[in-house]
């Protein structure tokens, strides 16, 4: 079936090519909550009506050993942020399927053997 490997070897020149920019990959996911100033008389943060002000935006990374580490994001840099998470996303899911196709290959090839 040299079709397959054809089609396999082309599947993995595409997911090549969606490939994001890996110098920008960031890890972790970006979280938002809101704060309370603890002001007395602040209308943001009165007791039981207020929602406090924010959202405050922050990157939260696992660092293993149920260790996560939370980093605030200044406004200016959360775009920035969410497309190097989407870039890390993304690389992760593409690697995972190059190295399926890789799989398949690995097998075709080796039922090719004369
Ligand atoms: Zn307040």
């Amino acid at each position: 079936m040299k079709d397959k490997v054809a089609q396999l070897t082309a599947s993995r020149k595409q997911l090549r090519q969606q490939m994001p920019d890996l110098s920008t990959i960031l890890p972790g996911s970006l979280l938002s909550r809101m704060v309370r100033c603890n002001k007395p008389g602040c209308r943001f943060c009165e007791k039981g009506k207020g929602k406090g002000h924010g959202p405050i935006w922050i990157l939260s990374v696992n660092l293993g050993n149920r260790q996560v580490r939370q980093i605030p994001v200044p406004n200016e840099l959360r775009k920035e942020v969410e497309e190097s998470l989407r870039a890390f996303a993304q690389t992760q899911k593409i690697l995972k399927q190059i190295a399926q196709l890789n799989l398949e290959l690995f097998k075709e090839r080796k039922h090719q053997r004369p």
